[in-house]
């Protein structure tokens, strides 16, 4: 079948780097999803889909439906989150509670463990790729740079969002724990509404990722608990084996104190 055959194509929801993510209609039973259509000659597309397969299993990643190609293009019929995408969300917010900061962490850090007990290393954790139900649960997307990695194998070569890159990334070797990272730079942006590492260039940026210390003395943390500023610390650590894992970002003080205990 042609997805045309079995999908009404609506509007645009999207557009990435290398396609473009539509609203489709299944034709059979009325439910919505949403379509990314990936140009051919991207080898990526197999081990993104391979991935998204690889991953169902878990409430907090996007699902995948089905797959059609053409002779143009590979399409990705998803499960379709009508919340839009968390970056748009915290754009229009400023910056949030740290309850709800923390009951967004906590339900990232259980997808991101997810992913790194499933042996997988998703390389571009960001609020661009954070999508959210209509009920406001978020959910994790565009598997589109992720690996999988065998115990102890590590990765090499630069990939993922400049702002939200890990400084290990940048020079050498890396695995699992660059997630963590990015997790944490998105953290800071929830907590106090600005990414934690700027600069007027790339160089300038990269440069401050693998050098530059935290200041919580400045006006906007003065509002923040000092166990989210512990926690932050602990996962915008550069030596990478000191930094924090999933787990342990899980069983933080941080978030035992400000998400909701489910008995
Ligand atoms: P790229 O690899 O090109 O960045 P993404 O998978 O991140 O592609 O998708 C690009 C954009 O399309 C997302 O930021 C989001 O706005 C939209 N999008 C992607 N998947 C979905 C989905 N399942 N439901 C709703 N919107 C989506
Ligand atoms: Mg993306
Ligand atoms: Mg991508």
């Amino acid at each position: 079948n042609k997805i045309e055959d079995d999908y009404v194509m609506g509007e645009a929801l999207g557009k990435g780097k290398f396609g473009s993510v539509f609203l489709c209609r299944s034709k059979a039973t009325g439910v919505e999803f949403a379509c990314k259509t990936l140009p051919k000659g991207e080898e990526t597309v197999h081990k993104e889909v391979e991935i998204m397969q690889h991953l169902s299993g878990h409430p907090g990643v996007v699902t995948l439906h089905s797959v059609y190609e053409d002779a143009e293009s590979f399409h990705l019929v998803m499960e379709l989150c009508s919340g839009g995408r968390l970056i748009d969300e915290m754009t229009k917010e400023g910056r949030y509670s740290e309850q709800k900061s923390a009951n967004i962490f906590k339900d990232l850090m259980l997808v991101i463990q997810y992913c790194h007990d499933m042996g997988v290393v998703h390389r571009d954790i960001k609020p661009e790729n954070i999508l959210l139900t209509a009920s406001g649960k978020i959910k994790l997307a565009d598997f589109g740079l992720a690996m999988r990695i065998a115990n102890g194998q590590s990765l090499s070569g630069l990939a993922g969002s400049p702002a939200y890159v890990a400084p290990e990334v940048l020079t050498g070797d890396y695995g699992q724990k660059a997630d963590i990272w990015s997790a944490g730079v998105l953290l800071h942006g929830l907590l106090v509404g600005v990414l934690p590492f700027q600069g007027d260039s790339l160089d300038a940026l990269f440069e401050a990722i693998k050098s530059m210390q935290l200041d919580f003395h400045t006006e906007k943390w003065q509002s923040v608990s000092k166990l989210a500023r512990d926690l932050l610390e602990r996962i915008l650590t550069r030596d990478v084996a000191a930094r924090i894992t999933a787990e342990e970002v899980l069983s933080h003080p941080w978030m035992m104190f400000y998400t909701e205990r489910t008995l």
